[in-house]
């Protein structure tokens, strides 16, 4: 993808440009692929950023931020527990760390195996919770992304409405790491015709609405093809220093 710089904010006024930069994107995306005004969520991705700063994006009107590790995640909702925001999960989570998303998040977006909805269900029933889930799906192909295979996610959404407290509200993918926009474009292709396949078959209960697909380089090719939350990290928050394979460890 073309590579953009993304400066850092320093205050409310400068997160709140950038904030509306991008839905600025959003909405023009939308209306380029004949989607409706409104049918993309933009989910703000803090990963790395400082509390102090976090503080400056909700001041700015950010509502619900994005996290990929749980412990920084937890962390962080901690230390802004007054303030009016939420937080989604977007990382791949260990069984032995559900316990954490339980107890403070409020959506879950990498969910990819059974061990991990029952160890999420357990803890939400005895905290009398819910959580919205994604159904993360590896599109790409390539080895150390988390994710079912397309194939197998049939299998697995039959089992998912033994866990009352998920709800389930559609799939989630990383795009192949690429500049070719053609190899980015068929991940999130694949993710809604794998979506479209499943739709009518999904069990009670479990809803495919929703695709989460889409980053700082890509979301608008994201949008092109479907997406209804755009995962947006460096483009309102600025440029991380550590390259991208350091928050996509192997396993
Ligand atoms: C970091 C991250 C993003 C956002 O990436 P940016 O390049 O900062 O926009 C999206 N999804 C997941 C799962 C992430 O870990």
């Amino acid at each position: 993808m073309a590579a953009e710089s993304w400066p850092t904010p320093t205050s409310a006024a400068e997160f709140a440009e950038r904030i509306e930069a991008v839905h600025r994107r959003i909405r023009a995306a939308e209306r380029e692929a004949g989607r409706p005004p409104g049918s993309v969520r933009l989910l703000p991705v803090s990963k790395t950023v400082p509390a102090e700063r976090v503080r400056l994006a909700i001041a700015a009107g950010a509502t619900l931020l994005g996290e990929n590790k749980v412990q920084e995640a937890r962390q962080k909702a901690a230390e802004l527990a007054e303030l009016p925001v939420e937080w989604a999960v977007i990382g791949h989570l260990q069984t032995n760390k559900a316990k954490y998303v339980a107890e403070f998040a409020s959506e879950f977006q990498a969910l990819d195996s059974v061990r991990v909805a029952a160890a999420l269900d357990r803890r939400l029933q005895a905290a009398g919770r819910s959580l919205d889930v994604f159904v993360q799906v590896n599109t790409s192909a390539e080895p150390q992304k988390s994710g079912l295979a397309p194939e197998e996610l049939g299998g697995f959404l039959a089992e998912l409405p033994a866990f009352a407290s998920l709800r389930v509200r559609g799939l989630m993918t990383l795009a192949v790491f690429s500049a070719d926009a053609e190899r980015v474009r068929r991940c999130f292709r694949l993710l809604r015709e794998t979506r479209d396949r499943l739709r009518d078959d999904a069990p009670d209960g479990v809803s495919l609405d929703e695709l989460s697909m889409g980053m700082s380089g890509d979301y608008e090719l994201a949008i092109a093809e479907g997406a209804t939350t755009v995962r947006v990290g460096q483009a309102i928050f600025g440029e991380r220093p550590l390259p991208d394979s350091y928050y996509w460890p192997e396993g």
